[in-house]
């Protein structure tokens, strides 16, 4: 049995020295919360993905809230978007009184469609929040037709998808907003941390409002005209969803690496796509020609004859020290979304795919050397089921 000499894991972070000392100069600065380098990374990464608004928040959940929030989802609305997600994607929706509709996803780009999202489409329905699934983008113009014809709103959650490309342009917030996750295992960190890109002033005042307890300081926006320096109002009611200073620093930092880092994954991807094209009791992942992946995930789908061996080929793996994963249980399958009433059989696509779903290790720590490693390991677990 051949078995890899130390764990890989799925994914991983990686935090350069000069990551570090930015840190810690912060730590020893005045300031640990909100101070200027909020505003900095904000620009830098507004910068870097070509928009005209960014606004960090303690977590890509926390952002996407925030982006419910400003579109002003409420108690009844209907929102659309897939089940094969984490569950943060429909939670957000939950947390206003809304109501998460799953729309299936397409056998190839395993991403939501203009036609599984089309039928579903009602006088409730206000947004759609389509999940740029291992990074390759969704088709973004059919989505917006739709968001056109029924007059949707249109929330990206691009956890996976920073430097993503849609029909050669970055992802950057297509219609109303982008959410992008600072999580370590996403393209780059600041431990916990999401941002939200939009193009739109409004939502801008708006997530700045609600990541701090929906006060504001602001003269032009002030309901009672008081003059008193210290003077300042809650209109709304909002959360501490705000990111510390010392984490920003590090996401700044990090950002000088992401060039690197996608490269490498795309790199990496490459390579699987090499090792596994003759593994005939899989599918790797079809790539859309309208967009390039940031290749956050790479999953592999087993053939309908091997996935009852799912399991046993999952664990196989493990004890081979293989980090894979599942990415993901269909959201409606976790016991606070049944008990909600949704039902197995809801989404066709979604539930094949995940019978059938390994995430294999990726990030760009590895090298080509690990990911041959890994197909070979997962060549002799496949032959233990023939
Ligand atoms: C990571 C992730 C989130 C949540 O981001 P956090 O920063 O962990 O809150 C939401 N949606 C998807 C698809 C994710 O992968």
């Amino acid at each position: 049995m051949k078995k890899r000499k130390e764990f890989l894991s799925y994914g991983k972070q990686w935090i350069y020295d000069e990551d570090i000392e930015e840190v810690v100069k912060a730590l020893k600065s005045d300031y640990l919360t909100t101070g200027p380098a909020i505003l900095e990374c904000e620009k830098s990464l507004c910068k870097y993905i070509g928009c005209k608004y960014a606004v960090l928040f303690s977590s890509g959940t926390a952002a996407l809230h925030g982006a419910m929030f400003s579109i002003d989802i409420k108690e009844g609305d209907e929102v659309i978007l897939p089940a094969m997600s984490f569950a943060a994607t429909a939670n957000v929706v939950k947390y206003l009184g809304g109501i998460p509709v799953f729309a299936d996803i397409d056998k190839e780009t395993y991403t939501i469609t203009k036609e599984t999202v089309e039928p579903l489409i009602n006088k409730k329905t206000k947004a759609i929040i389509p999940v740029h699934y291992t990074g390759q983008p969704c088709d973004l113009d059919e989505l917006n037709q739709l968001c056109d014809k029924y007059k949707l709103k249109l929330v990206e959650d691009g956890a996976h998808a920073l430097g993503a490309k849609y029909k050669g342009k970055l992802l950057k917030s297509f219609r109303d907003m982008m959410m992008v996750s600072f999580h370590p295992v996403k393209h780059i960190t600041s431990g916990e941390g999401g941002v939200i890109f939009t193009d739109n002033k409004e939502y801008y005042n708006k997530l700045i409002q609600f990541r701090s307890h929906g006060i504001t300081r602001d003269n032009d926006f002030l309901e009672n005209k008081e003059n008193a320096a210290y003077y300042y109002e809650q209109q709304f009611l909002g959360y501490n969803y705000r990111l510390t200073d010392f984490q920003a620093v590090l996401l700044k930092s990090q950002l000088k690496h992401l060039d690197f880092f996608l490269s490498k994954r795309r790199k990496l991807a490459n390579e699987y796509f090499l090792a596994l094209k003759d593994f005939e009791e899989i599918v790797c992942p079809f790539q859309a020609d309208y967009g390039e992946s940031s290749y956050h995930l790479f999953v592999i789908n087993l053939k309908d004859k091997y996935k009852d061996q799912r399991d046993f080929i999952f664990n196989e793996m493990k004890k081979r020290n293989i980090g894979v994963n599942v990415h993901y249980i269909p959201i409606y399958y976790h016991p606070y979304y049944k008990k909600l009433g949704y039902k197995k059989g809801l989404c066709k696509n979604t539930e094949r795919l995940y019978e059938g779903l390994i995430t294999l290790p990726l990030h760009p720590k590895m090298e080509k050397e690990d990911v041959l490693e890994v197909s070979q390991i997962l060549r002799e677990c496949l032959d233990l089921v023939k």
